[in-house]
């Protein structure tokens, strides 16, 4: 009896792997067809100054419309586009895209040369052997300064192999390109390598500008972070603001950048440029 319910249960578990490698497959192979048919989009979610309340950059964030499915967000996507390395391509696009687009509004608009563009990168596509290659051709083909770019990184793939993080983030750095450590606080990045790595900001994870509201801790580890911030001369950007109590209180304490729904949602190329008219007359 029960032998037979074991067998059963084997019978309901195989069926549920069943259907989910199936699924997995099915995806990948979507996947496939939408870089064919060049299917991604950039969102732009602009970075605001919080002393002058002005638009400094963007950070560009890939979605996947899918007609009667919606728009797909990149959590539900860029994990099996990593695991079957179809993010190489993916990101490759990305890094070119991003770009070509922020060249494009600042040859609109001279008053834009300072406007910056965050592209992010994944695990795969930092270990790429071509990956400064890359970035290299990108600037080329779009014209695009090297200062303007600024490629986010989490602290978990720079430590995965540090030393080689190291000599990438070097070659990066020698072509003028700026380096932000994305999700900051949540990884584990050594104090030291934070000093050792040529690295230009850091940007606070969202789960500590949302844990300030909470307790008077909260907003001490933000603190710190902004103190660590100032005291290796690194830019700090406060993400995932979505209040103006947050906004106040990152202020009161000096944090210079700030990106998040109270200021904007991730908005289509369009919705950005007109938000630059608004936010930042020529
Ligand atoms: P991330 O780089 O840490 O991006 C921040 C995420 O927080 C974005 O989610 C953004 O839409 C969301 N966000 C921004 N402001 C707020 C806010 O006020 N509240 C809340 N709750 N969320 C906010 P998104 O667009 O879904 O992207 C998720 C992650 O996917 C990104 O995290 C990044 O790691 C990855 N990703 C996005 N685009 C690309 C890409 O082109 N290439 C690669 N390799 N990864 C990408
Ligand atoms: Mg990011
Ligand atoms: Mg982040
Ligand atoms: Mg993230």
């Amino acid at each position: 009896r029960a032998k037979a319910d074991g067998k059963a249960c084997y019978a309901i578990f195989d069926a549920d792997m069943h259907h989910r490698a199936v699924a997995a497959l099915d995806m990948e192979s979507n996947l496939r067809r939408a870089i064919d048919r060049h299917e991604f989009v950039l969102y732009y979610q602009p970075v605001i100054a919080l002393d002058s309340g002005r638009i400094a950059g963007f950070e560009a964030l890939i979605r996947w419309p899918r007609g009667e499915y919606g728009i797909v967000s990149p959590a539900e996507f860029i994990p099996l586009a990593e695991e079957t390395g179809l993010i190489l391509a993916i990101g490759r696009w990305a890094i070119r895209e991003a770009c070509r687009q922020l060249r494009e509004w600042q040859a609109r608009n001279p008053g834009l040369a300072d406007l910056t563009m965050g592209v992010n990168l994944s695990a795969r596509q930092f270990s790429e052997e071509s990956l400064v290659d890359q970035v290299a051709d990108a600037l080329a083909e779009s014209g695009l300064g090297p200062s303007s770019l600024k490629l986010e990184i989490t602290e978990s793939v720079l430590m995965v192999n540090a030393q080689l993080a190291l000599a990438k983030l070097g070659r990066l750095r020698a072509m003028g390109i700026r380096v932000s450590i994305d999700d900051f606080g949540t990884g584990y990045s050594s104090l030291s390598y934070l000093q050792r790595f040529p690295i230009d900001s850091l940007k606070i994870d969202q789960s500590f500008i949302h844990g300030m509201e909470a307790t008077q801790e909260g907003t001490e580890i933000v603190r710190a972070i902004l103190n660590l911030g100032q005291a290796l001369r690194l830019e700090v950007i406060a993400e995932g603001t979505e209040s103006l109590a947050q906004v106040d209180a990152l202020r009161a304490m000096g944090c210079p950048y700030a990106q998040g729904y109270h200021f904007s949602r991730p908005v289509p190329p369009d919705v950005a440029a007109a938000l630059l008219l608004s936010r930042r007359p020529a």
